[in-house]
C-alpha cells in the first residue's frame, strides 16, 4: 500500500514560509478562505510528481510557482516541495525543486533523481489521483461510458487499456 504522509513546502506559490502538512491516513479536509492556497497544495502534489503543464500548475511562466514575496515576506530564490509515504511499511521522500535560476532537480530520499525514477516508484502510473476544483461538476454530468474512462484514468488501468488496442492493431 502506499499512503501520502505529508506534504512540506518552501517558497511554492502562496508558501513563502516553510510550511508542513500532515495528511491524516483516512479523509483530510483543508479549509480556508478564498485565495487561502487550498488549490495550491493540490498543485504542490501535482508538481513533484512531475506535472509541466503550465495550465494545470495556473502558471503563465514557469517561475510563478516560486514565492513572489508579500508585505511582510521577501520573494523565495527557490521553489521547494517534499511529499512523505509510506510505501509498503517504509518511509519515502519525494521532493522537486525550481529555483529562479531556473534550475529543476528531483530528489528521492534527499538524493538527486530522476522524473523517471520518480514515475518508476509509483508503477506505470495512477496511484494518485486528483480530482480538481471545477472537474465535480463534469462528472456529475458524465454519461456511463465518460465515468467509466474517467475511474479508468483515475485507477491507471486506462493505459494497459491503450496498450492492449495498440497491440491488437498491429
Ligand atoms: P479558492 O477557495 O478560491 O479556490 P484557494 O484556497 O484554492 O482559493 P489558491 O488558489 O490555492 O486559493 O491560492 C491563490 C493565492 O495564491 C492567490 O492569493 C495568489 O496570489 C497566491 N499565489 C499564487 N502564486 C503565488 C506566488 N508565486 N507567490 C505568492 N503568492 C502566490
Ligand atoms: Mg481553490
Amino acid at each position: 500500500s502506499i499512503l501520502l504522509k505529508g506534504i512540506f513546502l518552501k517558497g511554492f506559490k502562496s508558501f513563502g514560509k516553510p510550511t508542513k502538512i500532515p495528511i491524516s491516513p483516512n479523509i483530510t479536509a483543508i479549509v480556508g478562505p478564498n485565495g487561502s492556497g487550498k488549490s495550491n497544495i493540490v498543485e504542490a502534489i501535482q508538481w513533484v510528481l512531475g506535472e509541466h503543464s503550465l495550465k494545470n500548475l495556473r502558471a503563465s511562466e514557469k517561475f510563478d510557482i516560486i514565492f513572489k514575496g508579500s508585505k511582510k515576506l521577501s520573494s523565495s530564490r527557490s521553489a521547494f516541495v517534499e511529499l512523505s509515504f509510506n510505501f509498503n511499511g517504509e518511509e519515502y521522500k519525494i521532493a522537486r525543486e525550481l529555483t529562479s535560476s531556473g534550475e529543476n532537480t528531483y530528489y528521492i530520499n534527499g538524493e538527486k533523481a530522476r522524473l523517471k525514477d520518480i514515475t518508476a516508484l509509483f508503477g506505470a502510473n495512477g496511484m494518485v489521483s486528483i480530482i480538481g476544483q471545477g472537474k465535480i461538476d463534469k462528472i456529475a454530468m458524465s454519461t456511463p461510458d465518460e465515468l467509466k474512462k474517467i475511474f479508468e484514468d483515475a485507477a491507471g488501468t486506462s493505459i494497459y487499456i491503450e496498450r492492449k488496442k495498440e497491440a491488437l492493431s498491429k
